[in-house]
């Protein structure tokens, strides 16, 4: 049996890895689903045959009460809350990392680690750094939550000393973990997983919401690895691996993510960093603005009917609107018409990595018009259009610009070098970080007023 389960662990394995190389381009995408869905029945399958598992009954309920608020909360989120529940569903994962660390160090006989008050070393490293790891990723999904959420305001909150205390908590768990290995002291553990509740909280609270997509991707990579620590402490080959996969994969994500706003991951990190709003907005709000110019529906199906390239820019406000669908069928139009259409996505456009391809997907927007930044990037000075649908901070030239943004130094989609910008919006309102938008002001803009969708479908209308 041993032979054979470990056997299926190493196709469930095999099964994920094809499943992350499935998701990393659209194309392939729906197969690597697959591949992640065959793996994780494999391993579920598997881990319910194992001699250990002596009773049924509990596992039935865990199934039956977190698959029922799964069940429930799945077909109510709307996809613009996403971000949020998967913060919630990090936090989760953390917490449960904490509890089965905690389960182990108060049964260690049940789980073959030695006795209580005597844990073997080995075990009682990687149940400390399971619990620390896990606590912090419970509390700093909270915050996160709370943040995506609108519970919490969006920019940093930063407060004297903020680093050094940190520091010090870090160092703290630090300690704490070499006194649990040396002592095996209860009072150590639940130090360690106040200090690690703590050192959460403070890490993701000073963070500014344009730097929320490097947060989420982190969180997701701790929550790989609190996974594998507890696939350490139950000796789970296959919870190890995947912990793992998740763990770097996430990491890889936060690196692209920082890459693609020019952070650097310790920035991000330490905080306080990335959402200065107030300070932003007041500047922004001092300089010198041009009259904002808007538009009908009319106006822009007649200018992009006679142009002979139109790149769309999709953002936030499309996937509130819903618009994608109208999108696709203004752009077969157009198509219709001779014009040249191509998509250009930003890495942070929306609310989550990967959410406007994910979109356009749904669409079924060829994938071949869909172009990341920097692919894209240089067409726009010969483009008769820019449509931006319902995107702001990912055209905002002050990243280019103001040193004070916060959003200073992330690459931004260049609309404003095309011959005529399009911007569908419902108000003068920022974006995500908070900062004005002086494309808006500017003799090429033509502000498009209205809901991302109906202004859509009116301009379909219209050229029809
Ligand atoms: P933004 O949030 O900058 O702007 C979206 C715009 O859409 C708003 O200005 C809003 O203006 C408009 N809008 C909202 N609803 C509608 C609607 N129904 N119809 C038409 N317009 C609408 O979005 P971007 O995609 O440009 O940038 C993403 C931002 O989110 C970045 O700051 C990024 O850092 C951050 N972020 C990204 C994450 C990710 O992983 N991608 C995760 C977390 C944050 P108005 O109200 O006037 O209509």
């Amino acid at each position: 049996m041993e032979t054979l389960s470990a056997l299926l662990y190493l196709v469930a394995s095999v099964c994920f890895i094809m499943a992350l190389r499935g998701l990393s381009s659209p194309e392939t995408s729906r197969q690597g689903n697959l591949y992640g869905m065959v793996g994780m029945t494999i391993a579920i399958v598997t881990t319910l045959a194992l001699p250990v598992v002596q009773s049924y009954w509990l596992i039935i309920l865990g199934i039956a009460i977190g698959g029922g608020i799964g069940y429930v909360i799945a077909n109510k989120i709307v996809m613009t809350a996403l971000p949020q529940l998967v913060a919630a569903f990090h936090s989760l994962v953390g917490l449960a990392a904490v509890f089965v660390a905690l389960a182990a160090y108060y049964q260690p006989e049940a789980y073959g680690i030695g006795v209580r008050g005597a844990i073997a070393r080995g075990s009682l490293i990687e149940m400390a750094l399971g619990t620390a790891i896990g606590a912090i990723t419970f509390t700093g999904s909270l915050v996160a939550f709370a943040k995506l959420q609108g519970l919490v305001s969006g920019k940093p909150l930063v407060f004297p000393f903020q680093h050094q205390l940190n520091a010090a908590l870090g160092v703290l768990t630090v300690l704490l973990v070499l006194w649990l290995v040396a002592s095996n002291a209860d009072a150590a553990m639940w130090l360690i997983v106040l200090a690690a509740l703590a050192l959460g909280f403070l890490l993701i609270l000073p963070i500014g919401g344009a730097d929320m997509p490097v947060v989420i991707s982190m969180l997701n990579s701790y929550s790989g690895w609190a996974a594998a620590g507890i696939g350490f402490t139950l000796q789970n080959n296959l919870l190890i691996i995947t912990g793992a996969l998740v763990g770097s994969s996430g990491a890889i994500l936060s690196y692209i993510m920082c890459k693609g706003m020019n952070r650097s991951i310790f920035n991000v990190i330490l905080g306080g960093f990335g959402g200065d709003s107030a300070a932003a907005g007041a500047a922004a709000g001092g300089g010198e603005r041009g009259t904002v110019k808007a538009g009908s529906p009319e106006d822009a199906a007649y200018i992009m009917k006679n142009a002979q390239s139109v790149i769309i820019v999709p953002g936030y406000g499309m996937a509130v609107a819903q618009a994608q669908h109208a999108l696709r069928e203004m752009a077969d139009q157009l198509k219709k018409e001779g014009v040249e259409v191509k998509y250009a996505i930003h890495p942070v456009a929306g609310r989550m990595p990967g959410h406007m391809n994910v979109l356009l997907a749904e669409a079924n927007v060829p994938y071949d018009e869909v172009f990341e930044l920097e692919d894209i990037n240089r067409d726009f000075q010969s483009a008769d259009v820019a449509f931006v649908i319902g995107a702001n901070d990912v055209t905002n030239p002050a990243a280019k610009t103001d040193p004070a943004s916060p959003i200073y130094g992330m690459p931004i989609l260049d609309v404003e070098k095309a011959k005529t910008v399009f911007f569908i919006k419902r108000s003068m309102a920022s974006g995500y970080a908070g900062v004005e938008n002086e494309l808006f002001f500017r003799p090429n803009t033509m502000m498009l007023f209205g809901d991302a969708k109906k202004v859509t479908e009116e301009v379909v209308k219209s050229m029809e």
